[in-house]
């Protein structure tokens, strides 16, 4: 068996840190506050947010969610968040994507401020995380990867990193931010040729493509560093990943569970960057 990358104990971690970073910011007078914004009742936005809602709780930051009605305008949506963007009491904002179709994104984007902006979704923010600017949010999955390979001092200068999955959410930030610590990456998608082959070459790899327990052992180096971002539900009804984690655990030098791997340090990493944007903008 491989050794388990654990993101529970990487997500303590990072809890610890923040707990004292709030405990110092309120001996300035300072209480970070989130806002979260929804619009609806997704099911995976409500699961989301009440884990959420649990990680802020045990940082000590405060956290409101703005419930807005499906059926929500646009140019409502639009005057609801540019108040939360000026209301000085709240340090960062999470806005639950999709947004209905009615409400366009690429509009929406260019409003959120981009200091407040903890999930990266204006386009400051995404500039930054391509120039390697740290100044910047990255989006928290991608960041809560780089925390796990952080916290399991996995060296990363020169490292064959393979990712899978290109999106905007995943595969293009963890990309950049792998490249601004000097790993060699190759990206990968689904017109991907000998995908499993491209794969099987990397010292790392970072599977987020969507696709329950594809990558299996042959996708697999014997030793490699396996991260697996997906989050899905098998045919039993069970969570689990992209990753074939029965197939890949004895070939894997070290892996990520599903559950309990990356996605149990995303939300810890949306504390870290609340605290992050209040001490930015409190100067
Ligand atoms: P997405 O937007 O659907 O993107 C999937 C990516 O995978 C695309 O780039 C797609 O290629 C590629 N892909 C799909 N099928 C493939 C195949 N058979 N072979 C190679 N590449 C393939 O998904 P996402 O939002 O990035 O999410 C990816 C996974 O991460 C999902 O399981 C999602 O649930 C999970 N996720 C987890 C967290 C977390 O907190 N842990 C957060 C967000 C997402 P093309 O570009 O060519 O279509």
């Amino acid at each position: 068996m491989s050794e388990l990358l654990s993101g529970k104990l990487v997500a303590e971690s990072i809890k610890e840190e923040t707990v004292r970073a709030v405990e110092e910011l309120k001996k300035r007078g300072v209480e970070p506050k989130l806002k979260i914004i929804r619009v609806g009742e997704n099911p995976s936005d409500l699961s989301y947010e009440r884990g959420a809602l649990k990680r802020m709780a045990g940082c000590d930051i405060k956290t409101e969610v703005l419930e807005l009605d499906q059926g929500i305008s646009q140019d409502d949506f639009i005057a609801e968040l540019e108040l939360v963007n000026k209301d000085d009491s709240v340090h960062g904002i999470l806005i639950f994507r999709p947004l209905p179709k009615h409400i366009d994104e690429n509009v929406v984007k260019y409003v959120v401020a981009p200091e407040k902006d903890v999930d990266c979704f204006s386009p400051i923010n995404v500039a930054k995380v391509m120039e390697g600017d740290r100044s910047g949010f990255a989006p928290c999955t991608p960041s809560a990867v780089m925390e796990i390979l952080g916290h399991y001092n996995i060296d990363l200068n020169g490292a064959n990193t393979v990712v899978l999955g290109r999106s905007m959410v995943v595969g293009k930030p963890v990309s950049m931010l792998l490249l601004k610590e000097n790993a060699t990456v190759t990206i990968c998608h689904s017109k991907t040729k000998d995908l499993s082959k491209v794969a099987a070459a990397a010292d790392i790899l970072i599977v987020g493509i969507g696709r329950a327990k594809m990558v299996n052992s042959q996708y697999v180096k014997e030793g490699a560093i396996v991260l697996d971002v997906g989050i899905n539900v098998d045919e039993n009804g069970k969570l689990c990943g992209d990753v074939d984690f029965e197939d890949c655990k004895n070939k894997a030098g070290m892996i990520t569970p599903v559950p309990g791997g990356v996605g149990s340090v995303t939300t810890s990493v949306l504390a870290k960057h609340v605290i992050k944007a209040c001490k930015l903008q409190i100067g």
